[in-house]
């Protein structure tokens, strides 16, 4: 019987996944709930009803649809949504016309994920890009990535793995054998901060970093930067000092906090926490990188 995965996206033509031109694949389940994750869709690992209040026209077809009583319209008019009832049967969504009601997420075969990752060859081949798994964690599903990913490696496809590093070793390590370069998010120094932040502490993640570092495999390391969460100095002298003597990271990229995702939360009946918080100026990302480039890291802005 074939592996399979849930994934919620399929992203062609990405260019900020790796080199190149890439198609990603974004796995669903993440052992971090980051306050600022832009992807809250990947969090929980099963398939979920996302509504859009905005494609609404309220027709009241989704409440007679619904067997559990899901969907509820209150004496003063108002929607009202019981998720916890949800059997993710997909009738409301079916009946829903205007597609404000979606079921998100959905199961994949290991060669389905493969033949969807195939379709833009010429173009990795011309960019210098390829696949990459993302989520998400990936690893929260290890079979199933380690399985895609030596499949495109097979098929002769540049792969990278975008990781948290928060899983075991022993599936990063699996993961790894045919894993060209690693996408390694590292936020947060500090172990209780992080855990404040993210939901766990940072223990796994340094160990796994330090572990894939003495493997040899290529690695950028991915750093969000969160105004008021990780931008200050203390943080940035305890990061760059724990990532420079690292030698197989060939850059660090610093991530610009953005609430693109925040209308997400919404949709999905979750709470958004950094509410109000702003992206940071261009010059307050120049000024970390800058402290990085001064810590022998090379270190680009994105
Ligand atoms: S079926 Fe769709 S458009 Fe109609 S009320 Fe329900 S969510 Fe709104
Ligand atoms: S997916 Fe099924 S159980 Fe869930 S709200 Fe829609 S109709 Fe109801």
């Amino acid at each position: 019987m074939s592996t399979t995965g849930i994934i919620f996206d399929i992203e062609r033509f990405a260019i900020h996944d790796g080199p190149g031109i890439r198609t990603t694949l974004f796995l669903k389940g993440c052992p971090l709930a980051c306050w600022w994750c832009h992807n809250p869709e990947g969090i929980g690992g099963r398939p979920q009803l996302a509504f859009f209040a905005e494609k609404c026209i309220g027709c009241g077809r989704c409440l007679t649809a619904c067997p559990e009583g899901v969907h509820e319209r209150a004496d003063d008019g108002t929607r009202v949504m019981h998720r916890e009832r949800c059997r993710l049967c997909g009738r409301c969504a079916a009946e829903c016309c205007s597609g404000a009601l979606v079921v998100e997420g959905r199961e994949i075969t290991v060669e389905e994920a493969v033949t969807e990752l195939g379709r833009d060859r010429p173009f990795y081949e011309t960019s210098g890009g390829g696949v990459t798994l993302s989520g998400g964690e990936p690893l929260a599903q290890p079979d199933f990535t380690a399985a895609v990913l030596e499949r495109c490696r097979a098929e002769g496809m540049h792969t990278c793995l975008d990781t948290s590093g928060q899983a075991p070793w022993a599936d990063l390590e699996r993961a790894l054998r045919w894993t060209d370069l690693v996408l390694y998010d590292y936020k947060i120094a500090d172990t209780e901060r992080h855990r404040k932040y993210t939901g766990v502490t940072n223990d796994l993640i340094r160990e796994n970093l330090v572990l894939l570092d003495a493997r040899g495999t290529p690695i950028e390391v991915r750093m969000p930067v969160i105004p008021g969460v990780n931008d200050d100095a203390g943080n940035l002298d305890a990061t760059a000092a724990f990532l420079s003597p690292l030698r197989s990271i060939r850059r660090v990229t610093l991530l610009g906090y953005h609430r693109f995702g925040e209308s997400k939360y919404r949709r999905l009946g979750r709470t958004y926490r950094l509410e109000g918080t702003q992206p940071p100026s261009r010059e307050h990302m120049e000024a970390i990188a800058a402290r990085f480039r001064a810590a022998g890291l090379e270190t680009v802005v994105r």
